[in-house]
C-alpha cells in the first residue's frame, strides 16, 4: 500500500515507517521535526517536511504521496506538559488534526489509524481497562486525544472515513536501527538507562504514596515493535474500530527501575520526589479485542526484553539521534 506517515520522524513513528519499509509498502514521511528528527527517517521514505497547521502543506503532501492510507502519530504527547500547557494540546491534538482530517477527506484518503492513549481513561474502576471502561480523562493530553476519537467517529460516519484508533499504553523499547530520543526527556525507561550510561546522577521516583504495592504507579509497558504490528495489522481492519494495546503486565516505577539494573549490570541510585500531577496510579490494559479480532499477539511480553532492546540500542547511540 501508498501510506503517508504523519510524524514519522518521531519515536513510535520511525519504527512503524521503517516495519512498513520492511514488508514492501511504499511510505512517505510528513513531518514539522519539531519533536522527530532526521536522522530518524528511514531512507527508503519519501520525506515531505511539513506541519499540520498549514493546511496547503497537507493538500501538497497528499497530492505528492497518493496514499490509500495515513497513519497518524503527529501530537504532542506529555501528560506533565500538558498540565502546564493545555492550549498547546488541544491546538497541536485536535485543531491540527483536524486539518489532517479535513485535507484527507478532500483528497478521497478514506482510511486513517490514529495514535491514541490510555490517558483518556483516567483513573480505571477495574484492571486491566478494556474498551468498555469509561473514558474520564484526568489530563489535557488524555481529553485532546480523547476528544479526536470522537471526530474521527463523526467523520466516519459523515465522509465513511474508516479509523483504527490504538490506545496505547506505555510504548518502551527499540528497533536495531530506531529508539527512543526526546530533546527533553521525561519518560522513565530512557531517564533510568540515561544513569546507567553515566549521563545523569540518579533517576526521580515521582510519588511514592501511591496506593499500589510499593507505592508507585503501576503502567503496562509494550514493546514498539509489537505497537507498530498493532498498526499493520489495523491497515486491514474490517471497519472502524477503538482497541487498547498493551500486553497486559503491570510494572511499577521501582519494577522498572530494578529490570534496568538487572539488564545493564549498573547501580542506577533514584531519588525520591513528590507526584507528578495528572498521573493515574495503575494502568494495565487488556487487549483481548484487538487479539480477538486482528489475531494481534505481542511477541516481547517481558519488561526485561523491552528493557534489553532499549539498552542495545541507547549503547549504540549515546547521544540519541545527536539533534
Ligand atoms: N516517572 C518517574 N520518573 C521519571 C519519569 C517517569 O518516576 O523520570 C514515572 C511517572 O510519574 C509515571 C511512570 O514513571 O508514573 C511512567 O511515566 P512516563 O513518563 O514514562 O510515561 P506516562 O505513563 O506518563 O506516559
Amino acid at each position: 500500500m501508498k501510506i503517508l506517515v504523519v510524524g514519522g520522524a518521531g519515536y513510535i513513528g520511525s519504527i512503524c515507517a521503517e516495519l512498513l519499509l520492511d514488508q514492501g509498502h511504499e511510505i512517505a514521511v510528513f513531518d514539522n521535526l519539531c519533536e522527530g528528527h532526521r536522522s530518524a527517517l528511514d531512507p527508503r521514505a519519501r520525506f515531505i517536511e511539513g506541519d499540520l497547521q498549514d493546511r496547503q502543506a497537507i493538500d501538497s503532501a497528499l497530492a505528492l504521496a497518493q496514499p490509500e492510507a495515513v497513519m497518524h502519530f503527529a501530537a504532542s504527547a506529555l501528560v506533565s506538559e500538558s498540565m502546564r500547557d493545555p492550549s498547546k494540546y488541544f491546538r497541536n491534538n485536535i485543531s491540527n488534526g483536524l486539518n489532517l482530517l479535513d485535507a484527507m477527506v478532500a483528497a478521497r484518503v478514506q482510511q486513517i489509524v490514529f495514535s491514541s492513549t490510555c490517558a483518556i481513561f483516567g483513573p480505571p474502576e477495574r484492571l486491566p481497562i478494556d474498551e468498555t471502561a469509561p473514558t474520564r480523562p484526568i489530563n489535557p493530553y488524555g481529553e485532546s486525544k480523547l476528544a479526536f476519537e470522537k471526530i474521527l467517529r463523526w467523520y466516519n460516519e459523515i465522509y465513511g472515513l474508516k479509523f483504527v484508533s490504538l490506545r496505547y499504553f506505555n510504548a518502551a523499547g527499540a528497533s536495531a536501527n530506531f529508539g527512543e530520543d526526546h530533546r527533553v526527556e521525561t519518560h522513565l525507561i530512557p531517564n533510568t538507562l540515561k544513569v546507567a550510561l553515566g549521563q545523569k546522577p540518579h533517576v526521580e521516583i515521582f510519588g511514592t504514596d501511591y496506593e499500589t504495592p510499593d507505592g508507585t504507579c503501576i503502567r503496562d509497558y509494550i514493546h514498539i515493535v509489537d505497537l507498530a504490528r498493532a498498526h499493520i495489522l489495523a491497515l486491514g481492519a474490517p471497519r472502524s474500530e477503538l482497541y487498547n494495546l498493551g500486553t497486559g503486565g503491570g510494572a511499577s516505577v521501582r519494577d522498572v527501575i530494578a529490570a534496568c539494573r538487572k539488564v545493564t549490570g549498573k547501580k542506577i541510585d533514584t531519588v525520591e520526589r513528590p507526584r507528578r500531577p495528572g498521573d493515574p496510579p495503575r494502568l494495565i490494559a487488556s487487549s483481548d479485542k484487538i487479539k480477538n479480532e486482528l489475531g494481534w499477539q505481542p511477541q516481547f511480553q517481558s519488561l526485561d526484553a523491552i528493557i534489553e532492546s532499549a539498552w542495545k540500542w541507547h549503547q549504540k547511540f549515546p547521544n540519541g539521534y545527536g539533534d
